[in-house]
């Protein structure tokens, strides 16, 4: 056993670390306040391959895995800089295409996610289906060659940033009963293609839309894998990647806001010489959230070492489980250093309230906590469903 990165991957960990630091915190809140995105960010990220490090070479990638690609997720999000396209664009859309896309399209969209220059983002919750996949009402219809895709999305991340989206439908045919999901990839500038922006109550460059399709024709060629049979193992090879790598953001932002906060304790003094972190009141919220953190990030990268060895029915476990833990750990590790840091603490300047709205979204999504926990409950301990 051995809880060592190697030599390469710590590299990969610092140089990302000092990327985000050079931006920081602030460069990120002052992007989300003025309803910009933090597009120099990523083009520097990408321009040095740390948006590509999980992409094979031969399409311009670093060829490493989820683990190098959960790295830069949650370095980044240390520096105070989340960026949720990471999980979107490099986890899911780059994995989906990797894995099952035809070689046109893998030339066609890989070397473009791994230096920045492109970002796919990812469409499969609706409104009426919610969390039950299985409902999904996006239908992709044939029409001589083509495909026509009719249905409605929510709450779909970067739209308005992105070239294409990677819808998740159901072929006609197919309506009801057992989700048989068919991927395309659709151009954002698709005729039929329209969205509008949500206003969410997070603070965050990042934007979610919801997105109406209306007869979007697409080439035969849009749906990943070209055959309607490579549709759910492509979902289900986007999901262990998105679930490890938004916990690798969850557990990156826990490590910034107790950071911030025990700096902040260390030398802040209201009753004579002594700092507040001295006071056990103080010290030990904030330990305890440091000791989830630590806990989740353990099984961030049990989750990333197993997938990264294929191993992916014993990923998905401890992706779920890792996703879960980090989602509670980093909602209370900013509470906490919200709370420690008093008034400052609702502060802009100092920097944690700013990430509430954030980490308490990383209880619902991607994934819910409570449909984890349904996941863990049949699947790890043998329970029967009762939905
Ligand atoms: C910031 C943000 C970004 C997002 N980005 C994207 C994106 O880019 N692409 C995309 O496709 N989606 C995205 N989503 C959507 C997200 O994946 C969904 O919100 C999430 O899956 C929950 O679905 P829902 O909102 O429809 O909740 P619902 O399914 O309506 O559930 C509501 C509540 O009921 C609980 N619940 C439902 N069923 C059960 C059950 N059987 N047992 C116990 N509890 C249950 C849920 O856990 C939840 O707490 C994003 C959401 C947010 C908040």
């Amino acid at each position: 056993m051995n809880f060592d990165l190697t030599p390469e991957q710590e590299q990969l960990r610092d140089a990302v670390r000092t990327l985000g630091r050079r931006y920081g915190h602030r460069y990120f809140v002052e992007k989300a306040k003025a309803g910009e995105h933090t597009t120099e960010l990523w083009h520097e990220a990408g321009r040095l391959g740390y948006l590509g490090v999980n992409i094979p070479t031969e399409y311009g990638g670093g060829g490493g895995g989820i683990t190098e690609l959960a790295l830069v997720c949650e370095e980044l999000a240390a520096a105070g800089c989340p960026l949720l396209l990471l999980v979107v664009s490099p986890a899911i859309a780059a994995t989906v295409i990797s894995r099952h896309g035809t070689e046109e399209q893998r030339k066609r969209y890989l070397p473009g996610l791994a230096d920045g220059s492109q970002k796919i983002v990812f469409a499969i919750t609706e409104p009426e289906a919610g969390s039950n996949f299985h409902r999904l009402g996006t239908v992709a219809r044939r029409d001589g060659d083509d495909w026509l895709l009719s249905g409605r999305k929510c709450y779909i991340s970067g739209v308005d940033e992105a070239g294409h989206v990677l819808v998740v439908a159901r072929t006609e045919d197919a309506a009801s009963g057992k989700l048989k999901p068919a991927l395309f990839v659709v151009p954002t500038d698709a005729p039929g293609l329209t969205w509008s922006k949500l206003d969410m109550e997070i603070l965050s460059p990042e934007n979610q839309f919801l997105l109406y399709l209306d007869d979007v024709r697409l080439p035969a060629d849009a749906l990943v894998g070209q055959s309607l049979d490579a549709g759910l193992p492509a979902l289900f090879s986007g999901l262990n990647p998105e679930r490890i790598t938004v916990a690798a953001m969850g557990a990156g932002t826990g490590r910034y806001a107790i950071e911030r906060a025990s700096e902040y304790t260390a030398s802040r003094k209201v009753w004579g010489g002594r700092s507040i972190g001295s006071h056990q009141g103080v010290s030990h919220p904030l330990a305890q959230a440091a000791v989830q953190v630590e806990l989740a990030r353990l099984m961030i990268y049990k989750a990333a070492s197993l997938y990264d060895a294929g191993r992916d029915l014993e990923a998905g476990v401890a992706g779920n489980m890792a996703k879960y833990a980090t989602g509670e750990a980093a909602a209370l590790a900013v509470d906490t250093a919200v709370q420690v840091l008093g008034g400052a603490g609702m502060t802009t300047e100092y920097g944690v309230a700013t990430l509430l709205g954030a980490v308490r979204a990383g209880r619902i999504a991607p994934v819910s906590r409570e449909m984890i926990l349904n996941f863990v409950a049949q699947h790890v301990l043998g329970q029967d469903k009762s939905y």
